[in-house]
């Protein structure tokens, strides 16, 4: 029922004709079960380190975690992972288990594992090993702790996050005591590091019922995100908003595509509503210069949650524009292409059409939106210059004119740029420098 590539089954038998036991274990089981193609396929073994390096000697191995019992072979140019068998120790700290013992039985290796869809192992002697009911559990789409749930977060509890990961990548309902423990342990993930709960939120946004997911989590994203609760119940006041801004928010996540600048941008979106709002005297809410302050909050909270510093400028250059006014012409599409670039442009409209969608219904809006991208289709495909690399003369041929080299070339140079955007020149050398020539010579007037 599990068909591993070649190179993954080989592995498996030159662990087992070596006298060891050797499966799959883990995402790689239960993308399979689930009938999706597993990115990689981790092994699992009864020997120790050093007993894995000796079975691929003639293999090139790199002993990417050996403390941890991870050895890294180069397969037929495939990495595989294989890990020994282990039991974690108790966890004082919450967050690394104090020391890690090797054991020969699997039954232990997967009681160590966090949901129960995530403790099954397969090999092709044993066939499927499954301790926990996790087949059942991905039946019923079910997320479930291996064993009692409180405990299981006490020990580490970046499961919580990961919990509410795989519920939205995988589309499972949390069964009620493992999220009722989420909640009661919630507080506890301010111990973990940044970087872990980074890598873990930016998946957990990917997924495909994250709107719904990041709706009921409010409370535990809370923990290391505090500047979204003032968002959680905000009425909004005002015709164009059916949600608060929180259910707003998250429904306009669950509408976007699984881009993760886009996600993000809409995560923080809104975020600066709470501290600009006002109540004019009809009784209607605004939220005057929110797009600004959201950018700003935004880069505030991901600098702390360590994320790159070029996805952070991207991130906040789109919230700081969500709610520019775009008219549909071309002209001004090739402006924006010029000041955003066609990937963050596109991503610009893909945060309009998801932050309309979850507001008010607003079919004027979603048609300039797909007016938009037909410009834009139109606009690339002509090959139409929007950016001064693309323009038909070069500072060269300005100073070749008898432009003062120094800052007057890159005036000039945005001037007949401004003059092509516009439509009012086309990107013609023999124009451009026409036209360039009389700027300087009225210049020198
Ligand atoms: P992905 O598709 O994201 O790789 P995965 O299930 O393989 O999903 P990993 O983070 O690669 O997730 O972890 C591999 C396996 O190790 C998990 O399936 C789980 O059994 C176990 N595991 C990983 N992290 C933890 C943890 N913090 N606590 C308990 N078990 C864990
Ligand atoms: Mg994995």
């Amino acid at each position: 029922m599990l068909s591993p590539p070649g190179y993954v089954t080989d592995a498996l038998s030159r662990l087992e004709a070596a006298g060891y036991e050797a499966c799959l274990v883990g995402g790689c089981v239960r993308d399979s079960l689930r009938g999706e193609t597993p990115q990689d396929w981790d092994i699992a073994t009864s020997a120790l380190p050093q007993q894995t390096i000796q079975v691929f000697a003639s293999l090139p191995v790199i002993p990417t975690g050996l403390r941890h019992g991870t050895v890294t072979v180069l397969v037929e140019g495939h990495p595989l992972e294989i890990t020994t068998y282990r039991i974690d120790g108790s966890y004082t700290d919450g967050r690394h288990p104090d020391g890690v013992t090797f054991t020969s039985r699997l039954e232990e290796d997967l009681a160590r594992r966090d949901f129960t869809v995530n403790a099954l192992a397969w090999n092709p002697r044993l066939g499927l090993v499954d301790l926990y009911g996790g087949q059942k559990d991905l039946e019923d789409r079910i997320l479930r702790c291996v064993g009692e749930p409180t405990r299981r977060f006490e020990e580490d509890a970046l499961r919580i996050l990961r919990g509410l990961r795989f519920a939205a990548t995988l589309n499972l309902r949390v069964e009620p005591a493992t999220w009722q423990a989420m909640m009661d342990c919630r507080q506890l993930l301010d111990r973990v590091a940044r970087e872990r709960i980074s890598a873990e939120l930016r998946k957990l946004l990917l997924g495909e019922s994250t709107g719904e997911i990041l709706e009921r989590a409010a409370p535990i994203l809370g923990v290391f995100l505090p500047e979204i609760l003032p968002m959680v119940g905000l009425d909004q006041h005002n015709p164009h908003h059916l949600w608060d801004v929180w259910g707003h928010t998250c429904q306009a996540i669950q509408l976007a595509p699984k881009d993760s600048i886009v996600r993000e941008a809409l995560l923080f979106h809104d975020i600066g509503k709470p501290p600009c709002f006002t109540l004019d005297e009809q009784g209607t809410g605004h939220f005057y210069g929110h797009a600004q302050v959201s950018a700003a909050m935004a880069e505030t909270i991901l600098t702390r949650l360590r994320w790159e510093q070029e996805a952070i400028h991207q991130i906040t250059t789109l919230i700081q524009w969500h709610m520019a006014q775009i008219p549909p012409t071309r002209p001004v599409v090739r402006r924006w292409l010029n000041r955003l670039g066609e990937e963050n442009f596109r991503r610009l409209l893909a945060v309009r059409q998801a932050d309309l969608g979850a507001s008010a219904p607003s079919p004027q809006g979603q048609e300039e939106v797909a007016r938009l991208r037909e410009l834009l289709e139109e606009v690339l495909a002509e090959g139409l210059c929007f950016s001064r690399k693309d323009l038909a003369v070069t500072g060269r041929d300005l100073l070749a004119l008898g432009c003062p080299p120094g800052p007057a070339v890159g005036e000039l140079l945005a001037f007949l740029l401004e003059e092509v955007l516009s439509e009012r020149q086309p990107n013609r050398r023999d124009i451009l420098l026409d036209l360039a020539r009389t700027q300087l010579d009225g210049k020198s007037l």
